[in-house]
């Protein structure tokens, strides 16, 4: 809905919905003509931020917050569903920050040096 507004030229980065999506990539793993969803929303994200317009964090679960300092992805999967995507050939998490552990921990200090909070201790 995002990606057809934004080519219909509505100004998608005022809407909520643009933050909706948990980045879990189901989408962009199972389409079949190989359209990169996720890519999408997370560059419309990011012309969304340039352009100073981001949900407050405090509209934002806690819970999400914590996912995504601890583990790179606002919605980390559970290890059941890490061991079905190996048996079936997939990558362990979809492509996330986590899946490095020097990406997280560069990706948390980044978070610890914004003013916005003490991610560390949340
Ligand atoms: S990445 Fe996941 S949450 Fe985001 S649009 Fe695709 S299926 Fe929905």
């Amino acid at each position: 809905m995002i990606i057809h507004m934004a080519k219909l030229g509505r100004d998608v980065f005022k809407m909520d919905k643009l933050w909706d999506c948990t980045t879990c990539f189901t989408c962009q793993e199972r389409c079949p003509k190989e359209v990169k969803i996720t890519d999408i929303i997370i560059e419309l994200r990011n012309l969304a931020v340039k352009n100073s317009y981001y949900p407050s964090m405090a509209d934002v679960p806690k819970i999400i917050i914590q996912n995504l300092y601890r583990s790179g992805n606002g919605q980390p999967l559970s290890p059941e569903v890490q061991k079905m995507r190996s048996i079936i050939g997939l990558d362990k998490t979809p492509c996330d920050v986590g899946r490095d552990e020097d990406d997280l921990k560069a990706f948390q200090k980044l978070l610890d040096g914004l003013p916005l909070m003490r991610w560390g201790d949340i």
